[in-house]
């Protein structure tokens, strides 16, 4: 799947949303990005440096999912960015978050801000693949098993016990897309 391009979803949010006020304030700059394949403990996060702070977006959690998860992700993130950057209150979730999320969440119907990124991991990735020469079931594994024999198969001509005819071979799953 193709990564959406963040600024202009950023871009449109703070204009509907906080009044432009997050693209106004240049310094200390503020850069928004999707992660690496390997950011899956939340979906999101806004952190302040020195001299950059950033949002960054959960490339592995967000892109399977609909856009609305990536706009209501975006835009939890970026009310962190106004409270900090704007507002220059240190607070997490607090009354100005929590507030501002509810003005936000009742002046539109397209995604919904929460306070946490509830969102399910994507399946774990399947190397391979395993196939029953008789039945032509299919089943998902991450790494190669010996010696497996199709359960149904066995059972219903070989009285449930293991048989050569049944053994399952094993096929490389084809490449998951990066991202
Ligand atoms: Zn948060
Ligand atoms: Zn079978």
């Amino acid at each position: 799947m193709p990564l959406h391009p963040l600024p202009p979803l950023f871009h449109r949010l703070d204009r509907e949303h906080f009044d432009g006020q997050l693209a106004g304030l240049q310094r200390p700059e503020l850069r928004i990005r999707w992660s690496d394949g390997r950011m899956t403990r939340t979906a999101g996060l806004y952190r302040r440096g020195p001299g950059l702070s950033e949002i960054v977006l959960s490339r592995p959690l967000l892109v399977p999912l609909p856009l609305e998860a990536t706009l209501s992700t975006l835009c939890h993130e970026m009310i962190h960015a106004w409270v900090d950057r704007v507002l220059r209150v240190r607070e997490a979730h607090g009354p100005n978050f929590r507030a501002h999320m509810q003005r936000i969440n009742s002046a539109q119907q397209q995604f919904e801000v929460s306070l946490r990124h509830r969102y399910p991991l994507p399946a774990v990735v399947a190397g391979w693949i395993a196939v029953c020469p008789s039945c032509g079931r299919t089943a998902s594994y991450r790494r190669r098993r010996q010696g497996l024999a199709c359960r149904p198969c066995c059972e219903a001509h070989n009285g449930g016990r293991w048989d050569q005819r049944f053994a399952l071979s094993f096929e490389r799953a084809p490449e998951a897309s990066s991202g």
